[in-house]
């Protein structure tokens, strides 16, 4: 029986009434066509136009014809729903003349995982997604309110937020997520569900997904979820570090050396210089809101400057001690508002830029960093991510390790976009400056 066929079948032995084609947008929305089931096998033949040039980022009006290649692996039936049941399907974007849509982010990282495949490399990566559950008001607008004033590991019933979470845990569980932990993050509000590593591919589909079901179960518990990366001032914002290795098409790590003192090989410290040599320009892409830079700043756990650690987690990139199977690196400045496919495809194609250079990364760091001044970090060469998202899109602009990974099309429809973000959010008065000013001038 073909693939398409035994889905099919699949689909009808489920009782599923409606297919959600998804793909993601350049921005990172989830986007999403509702097909009856007795349209599935047409669109399983590649036959789902929609039109592009609605969806921001794609293309002109002329040019507009898209189609939607499902990819029959990403095939999952949505728990929270009952009778008929809904089930979605992952697609790719290609043009009417059957070739990859340039502007589609999936197929950017696909591009990026091929020029790793043709080095000798994929890239496996464990993310952990951290969000804020707030009260809802009477309307079920979204508050700045939360549940609860639990901490770190803390556990119920201080923790309100808990059941929701779990329910979280369970609806991904059965979604076919291997979920390795779940707890109560810093901040008030603050939670995080890990899941475990999968290739690079898998794993960006898997945020979408994480992303829209942790939504889906909080709403239902009246709560409201989100992955804005510093919702409030004054304490932690949410992250999304990325764990990530390389292994060999063997499959084995090839992050690991047990000669070398640190237990890292060669080929993990040119990645590393890759990342590090890159970070400022990859920033816009894998920290890409105006509010993004409110988290990357001193004294809240997320990263300010350029530098890695074997344990410290205030550089950009911590090591953490698990050696063998599990060597790994943990890029901490992403935050949950990046495109994970754009977001893995720069990050790869930094790395593999180190590889291919034979770069060397300076000495790690052994300091707390949040306690250097400005002289010690010159001393040491150790430079800062970007203050703002208009600095990080100038330093993508000089980009071309970057640009390369998100290819022409993107590239401009992105930073055309940020841009404008920046301008809108520059010309806005805002609250702290009417605070600061309009009694003393
Ligand atoms: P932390 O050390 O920050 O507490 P966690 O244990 O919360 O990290 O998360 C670790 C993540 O790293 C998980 O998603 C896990 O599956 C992933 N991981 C483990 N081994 C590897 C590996 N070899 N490559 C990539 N990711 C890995
Ligand atoms: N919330 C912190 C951040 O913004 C990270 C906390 C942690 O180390 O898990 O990155
Ligand atoms: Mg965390
Ligand atoms: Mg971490």
């Amino acid at each position: 029986m073909s693939q398409k066929e035994a889905l099919l079948k699949k689909v009808k032995e489920l009782e599923v009434g409606f297919i959600h084609l998804q793909f993601t947008d350049i921005m990172g929305v989830m986007k999403n066509v509702s097909i009856l089931t007795d349209q599935l096998d047409k669109a399983l033949d590649n036959e789902m136009m929609f039109d592009g040039s609605s969806i921001d980022g794609f293309v002109r009006i002329e040019e507009s014809d898209m189609y939607l290649w499902p990819d029959l692996d990403t095939f999952t039936v949505f728990p929270w729903t009952s009778q008929p049941k809904e089930a979605r399907i992952i697609c790719d974007v290609y043009k009417p003349d059957g070739t990859p849509f340039v502007g589609c982010p999936r197929n950017a990282l696909k591009s990026v995982l091929k020029e790793a495949e043709e080095m000798g490399y994929t890239m496996n990566v464990g993310p952990e997604c951290e969000f804020f559950l707030f009260n809802t008001d009477e309307q079920g607008n979204p508050t700045l309110d939360t549940h609860d004033n639990a901490g770190y590991f803390d556990l119920a019933p201080i923790d309100l937020g808990g059941s929701a979470r779990l329910d979280m845990v369970n609806v991904l569980t059965e979604m076919g997520f291997e979920i390795e932990a779940s707890h109560h993050e810093v901040a008030p509000g603050q939670h995080e569900i890990d899941f475990k590593y999968a290739d690079a591919l898998t794993t960006a589909d898997n945020i979408m997904t994480f992303k829209m079901a942790v939504r889906i179960v909080a709403q239902r518990h009246g709560l409201h979820a989100t992955f804005m990366p510093k919702p409030r001032f004054g304490i932690n914002g949410s992250g999304m570090h990325i764990n990530l290795s390389l292994a060999t098409l063997e499959g084995k790590n090839a992050f690991y050396d047990e000669v070398d003192p640190m237990q890292l090989s060669a080929t993990t410290y040119a990645f590393l210089a890759g990342v590090i040599k890159n970070a400022r320009g990859f920033a816009a892409v894998t920290n890409p809101t105006v509010n993004s830079y409110k988290r990357l700043v001193p004294g809240y756990e997320a990263p300010v400057m350029i530098a890695w650690s074997a344990s410290n987690r205030s550089p950009l990139i911590r090591i953490p001690a698990k050696r063998g199977n599990s060597t790994r690196i943990e890029l901490r400045n992403p935050d949950p508002s990046a495109n994970p496919y754009l977001a893995l495809a720069a990050i790869l194609r930094a790395g593999l830029d180190g590889i291919k250079n034979k770069l060397t990364p300076p000495d790690p760091v052994v300091t707390n960093l949040y306690e250097m001044n400005d002289e010690e970090r010159s001393l040491n060469c150790i430079d800062c991510l970007p203050g703002s998202l208009f600095e990080a899109v100038q330093e993508l602009a000089k980009n071309d390790v970057i640009k390369g990974a998100l290819g022409p099309h993107i590239t401009e429809k992105f930073m055309d976009a940020a841009l404008y973000e920046w301008k809108k959010y520059s010309a806005y008065v805002s609250q702290w400056e009417l605070d600061r000013y309009l009694r003393k001038f």
